[in-house]
């Protein structure tokens, strides 16, 4: 189970919106307790993918490790990773499966005309063969 808070949720919403109709992505900072894991603050990246960013994102290596950075400053940790898929359904795709990692938690929102949609997350397995939708709130 995954809990977005409010602040955080719209950083990701704004960003999402923002970055359309090109990809966004972004680093979702907080802690888990019990398998419960909750976002206080997300840090928008910018989307270092060469190429066509309508479908692709990568994100940029100074943007993640400042975000990683911040996550210690305030004894928190980086718990997944989000990115954004203009117009198209909130799944996760097996460029996504390839490029993430197990653990983290990915969540994936749908903007549909620059107007955000829906949201899910995912969390791939070790081997990175398969990964299960999570319980999401935002
Ligand atoms: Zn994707």
């Amino acid at each position: 189970m995954i809990r977005i808070e409010p602040e955080a949720w719209k950083e990701m919403v704004r960003h999402a919106e923002a970055t359309f109709p090109k990809e966004c992505c972004g680093v979702m900072i907080g802690a888990e307790e019990n398998g419960a894991r909750r976002i206080t603050l997300a840090v928008a990246c910018r989307n270092a993918y060469e190429g066509d960013q309508k479908d692709r994102f990568h994100i940029d290596g100074r943007d993640q490790v400042a975000a990683e950075r911040r996550a210690r400053e305030l004894g928190l940790d980086v718990i997944g990773y989000f990115h954004s898929h203009p117009n198209e359904d909130a799944y996760f795709s097996s460029t996504d499966l390839k490029h993430s990692w197990p653990w983290y938690s990915n969540v994936v929102m749908s903007v549909r005309g620059g107007v955000f949609s829906h949201a899910k997350s995912f969390i791939a397995n070790d081997d990175q063969t398969a990964a299960e939708p999570e319980d999401l709130h935002y």
